[in-house]
């Protein structure tokens, strides 16, 4: 069914702690926790309980569950003060993005000087 745990997601195996992570926040609909191999002073992961292969498949089925990962993200940033200086919010979507785990996820980044555009 839609939005169901998957036995082959690390991400998934994060949200039920199957695989430990470091939280760094959580809500009844979202996860965050710092990323494994981090691109910035602040790299973190924002991802839903529920499993959707990217952002836009999230978006799609479930809207209000996108917008709580979207102002997580922004809460994130606060509590990492990476708002002060300016952070971005990064949903890659498909292996030629970059997507390598395939729950939906939003990259926090910030701390440092974030060039535009992106590679
Ligand atoms: P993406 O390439 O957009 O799919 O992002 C996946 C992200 O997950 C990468 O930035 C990885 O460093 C990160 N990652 C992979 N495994 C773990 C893990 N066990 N804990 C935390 N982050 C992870
Ligand atoms: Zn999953």
């Amino acid at each position: 069914m839609a939005g169901e745990p998957q036995a082959d997601c690390l991400f998934c195996k994060i949200v039920s702690g199957d695989v430990p992570a470091t939280l760094v926040r959580e809500t009844d609909t979202t996860v965050a926790f710092q990323d494994i191999n981090p691109q910035a002073p602040t790299h973190i992961l924002v991802i839903p309980r529920v499993h959707y292969a990217d952002a836009g498949s999230l978006a799609a089925a479930e809207p209000q569950i996108a917008a709580d990962v979207l102002r997580e993200a922004a809460e994130v940033a606060a509590q990492e003060k990476a708002d002060a200086t300016g952070y971005r919010i990064v949903f890659n979507t498909g292996a030629g993005a970059g997507q390598t785990v395939f729950h939906a996820h939003a990259h926090v980044l910030g701390g440092r000087g974030l060039n535009w555009p992106p590679g």
